[in-house]
């Protein structure tokens, strides 16, 4: 059985598309997609030695070595170009999901779908997306097993509107998620500010300098920024 989280990233596959999985692990997602969509082929991309092996035993044990190409390499670097029109990058963090993109950015051409899951650090994409031509096109936050995960789709184009006012809270939060406001975000959101509270705390017992000022200026402004959409 497929994590949720895995669910939600397929539920954005396109019909018949060809997907890229990069950092593929088990190729879990790629044999759920090829069994519940018959025209669906993908690559499944790994850069370390014990997860491409079982990527290579899911794919075989599940009878999809046709549908289902298993290779090794560092982010994009498996994929050709043209080959692919779907990349899905899912259970890494925002950051590493970015280097993997800018890295490969000469693969993405063709390719008309970004799915991408991270674990923290969600508006590092965002941040990439809308630098790099590709508009946010839906987002999920959801718990699973006591953690907190998103999901961002992004489709080729450019959108500034997106982000016309309130550009830093929506870079933050997610500009669809902090719209719906569901237990997750609620949940990920007060921990944070939680934290970032008791950090200022922090700030406030030491010596004030110029330094510490900027920051605490800046932390005060950030948990009031997510505070003003937790309160709605
Ligand atoms: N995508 C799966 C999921 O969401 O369940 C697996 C996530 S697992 C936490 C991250 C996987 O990404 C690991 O198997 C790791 O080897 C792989 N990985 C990390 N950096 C990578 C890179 N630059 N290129 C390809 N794979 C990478």
């Amino acid at each position: 059985q497929l994590s949720e989280r895995l669910v939600r990233v397929a539920k954005y596959v396109p019909k018949g598309a060809k997907v890229a999985d990069i950092g593929s692990d088990h190729a879990y997602l790629p044999c759920y997609l090829c069994i519940k969509d018959i025209e669906l082929t993908a690559i499944a991309g790994e850069v370390n030695e014990g997860p491409y092996q079982s990527a290579r035993k899911q794919v075989e044990r599940s009878g999809l070595t046709e549908r289902i190409d298993v290779r090794k390499g560092n982010g994009l670097e498996v994929i050709h170009c043209g080959e692919v029109n779907t990349i899905t990058i899912a259970g890494m963090g925002g950051g590493l999901i970015t280097t993997i993109l800018n890295e490969g950015k000469d693969k993405l051409e063709g390719v008309e779908t970004l799915i991408l899951q991270p674990n923290v650090s969600a508006d590092i994409i965002r941040k990439w997306l809308l630098h790099n031509e590709w508009v946010l096109v839906s987002e999920e936050i959801l718990e699973e097993d006591e953690k907190i995960y998103e999901v961002l789709v992004a489709k080729r184009g450019n959108d500034e509107s997106l982000y016309e006012d309130q550009k830093e809270q929506k870079l933050l939060l997610g500009p669809f998620l902090m719209q719906e406001v569901n237990h997750a975000f609620k949940k990920k959101w007060q921990y944070e500010v939680d934290n970032w509270k008791r950090i200022l705390a922090q700030f406030e017992k030491a010596n004030a300098n110029e330094q510490v000022e900027e920051k605490r200026k800046n932390l005060l402004n950030q948990i009031n920024m997510v505070e003003e959409v937790l309160r709605k």
